[in-house]
């Protein structure tokens, strides 16, 4: 699928949003910016060619809100601008994301005739409440009707979620999790809640009137998602928000921001299954598990934290491992 290509990005300040969710802080972002130009997609294409190996699989991605939102005639004049690319091959499609209320007919057919091929739809939660304490604007059906429609026309459907939202519950996150796999996207993207500096959640949160969505809470809850994803066959192709400088530098001010959350839940999904080898009986031994070849580090926790855990909860006298030619996520004991 195209999320293993090779992405040149071009950002699209949201300058048409007619929401103000209460997590994104989009509108601050993009009152500093230009709106994106079809020059402005003719050099992030050149350029990103350039750096790339000529023959390598190049999908052009519109990021930054909800394209389909935006007035028609600039939608228009940006995938305008890719069209020479995609004739001559040198790029290979096209993907964006938008809003599950910015997605109808009319929509869907200027984009196959555009030659988009991916639609990820950012839905967030399929609980109505926390739409609604989210300020997001649209509903769960909303959601349903527009990824049906999206895979319907033949795109690529890729859903996003969060995590740790306003009225959010783990519960609700397991039940928005359930509800896209009856949706049968291509894949999802998991982003726990994080707080942002100059958002309504900031204020929210310094008030007391919104609760923080901890790391660890994020891993926990991440865990159990990417295992619901698994068993229903649909990648998990992104986990949490890309680390940026501004973010790491303070922009995130609190919840779910760990620039290796994606390795952090990788790992409690390890603890998980060595956590199901052990018994009383193993009280003073020292363990052995077999995982797969270059899988020690995620078994072993980052700063050992599952060997620490394993140690401390069956009374173990130490934890080792070894790999093997097992497949992805098997444990096994030596
Ligand atoms: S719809 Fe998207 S861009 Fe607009 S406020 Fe919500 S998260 Fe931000």
């Amino acid at each position: 699928m195209t999320a293993r290509r090779s992405i040149i990005p071009v950002f699209v300040p949201h300058l048409g949003c007619p929401h103000m969710c209460v997590f994104c802080n989009q509108r601050r972002i993009s009152g500093e910016q230009h709106p994106a130009s079809a020059g402005d997609v003719e050099r992030a294409v050149a350029e990103g060619l350039a750096r790339l190996p000529a023959g390598t699989p190049v999908t052009l991605a519109f990021y930054g809100g909800s394209f389909t939102a935006i007035p028609a005639a600039e939608q228009e004049e940006l995938l305008g601008a890719a069209q020479p690319f995609l004739s001559r091959g040198e790029i290979a499609g096209i993907r964006l994301s938008t809003r599950p209320d910015a997605i109808d007919d009319a929509v869907l057919e200027r984009l196959r005739r555009f030659g988009v091929r991916t639609v990820e739809l950012g839905v967030q939660s399929m609980d109505e409440e926390v739409l609604r304490l989210s300020e997001r604007g649209h509903t769960p059906e909303d959601a349903r009707r527009a990824a049906k429609m999206v895979r319907e026309a033949g795109f690529e459907l890729i859903l996003q979620m969060m995590t740790g939202l306003p009225g959010d519950t783990p519960e609700r996150s397991l039940m928005t999790a359930r509800e896209f796999c009856s949706l049968r996207p291509d894949g999802v993207r998991i982003y726990p809640t994080v707080i942002i500096r100059e958002t309504p959640l900031y204020d929210m949160w310094t008030s007391g009137a919104y609760q923080e969505h901890t790391v660890e809470e994020a891993v926990g809850l991440c865990a159990q998602l990417a295992e619901i994803f698994d068993a229903s066959g649909i990648p998990v192709i992104r986990l949490g928000l890309n680390p940026t400088e501004e973010l790491s530098a303070g922009d995130a001010a609190g919840g779910a921001y760990h620039p290796a959350l994606g390795e952090l839940v990788l790992s409690r999904r390890y603890l998980a299954r060595e956590r199901e080898l052990l018994g009383p009986s193993d009280a003073g031994r020292v363990v052995t598990f077999l995982v797969p070849k270059g899988r020690t580090s995620a078994a072993t926790g980052q700063h050992r934290a599952n060997v620490s855990a394993l140690m401390g909860e069956f009374c173990l006298k130490g934890v080792k491992f070894t790999e093997s030619d097992l497949p992805p996520l098997t444990v096994r004991r030596a």
